[in-house]
């Protein structure tokens, strides 16, 4: 259980599910939109819901966004919304802005303005969903940022009964095999000469050209 405190500000497809999956993983989350309809869906199930303007310093400053973990701005159609808020938030002094945005030109000026995270969730659910079409193997392919990127890779026949430094994934130099589940049970820094069994998950992080390469080749 978290006793995380996010707000998010923007209730549309995007915003109401990033609530639902903090609010069910145990985080308190306020819920924030101009729209008093979608403030009510997410009333249901929200620690708090308010409607607000959150272009309006003063509105916003009522807030104390300052006091959570975290802030999601996911304000989509209206990209001068979207700008406004983000600009209004970051001067709040909150520790994390998080913001959707559309395209990239959305997501220049948000960087400029100070967002510490964009996400573009077309484009980064694309990729995902890419990685598993490639192989079937791969579980999540989780972008770090900076190029980075973290994957968990599932063991098939095929590798039954190699060592992790059989593979030549994690003889590469740049990727750090984080670990391994096996069955319920999370094998932390595992020895490199311990032999996989069918159903192993190995959790492995590296930049994301290399693991994308090196993944194909397995
Ligand atoms: P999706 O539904 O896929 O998430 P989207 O982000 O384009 O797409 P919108 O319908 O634009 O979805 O959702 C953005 C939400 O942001 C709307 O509910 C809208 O009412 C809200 N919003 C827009 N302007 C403001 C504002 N100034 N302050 C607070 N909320 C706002």
């Amino acid at each position: 259980m978290s006793d995380k405190q996010f707000a998010v500000i923007g209730l549309g497809r995007f915003g109401l599910s990033v609530c639902k999956e903090l609010q069910t993983s145990g985080a308190q989350v306020l819920a924030v939109d101009i729209n008093e309809e979608r403030v009510k869906e997410a009333a249901s199930f929200v620690s708090q819901a308010i409607v607000a303007n959150c272009t309006n310093e003063d509105t916003v400053a009522e807030l104390r966004l300052d006091e959570y973990d975290m802030v999601m701005v996911s304000i989509g159609a209206d990209v001068n919304a979207s700008i406004l808020t983000t600009l209004v938030v970051k001067e709040t002094g909150t520790k994390a802005v998080w913001v959707k945005a559309n395209d990239k030109f959305h997501a220049k000026i948000l960087t400029k303005i100070g967002a510490d995270h964009i996400i573009l969730p077309e484009r980064d659910m694309g990729i995902r969903i890419a990685r598993k079409m490639l192989d079937k193997r791969v579980l999540e392919f989780i972008d770090l940022g900076s190029g980075l990127a973290m994957t968990e890779i599932v063991i098939g026949h095929k590798l039954l009964g190699k060592t992790l430094s059989d593979l030549n994934l994690c003889k590469n130099p740049d990727v750090q095999v984080l670990g391994f589940k096996r069955g319920p049970n999370l094998v932390k820094a595992p020895e490199l000469g311990k032999k996989l069994e069918i159903g192993d998950v190995i959790i492995v992080a590296g930049p994301k050209d290399t693991l994308a390469r090196k993944l194909c080749s397995m």
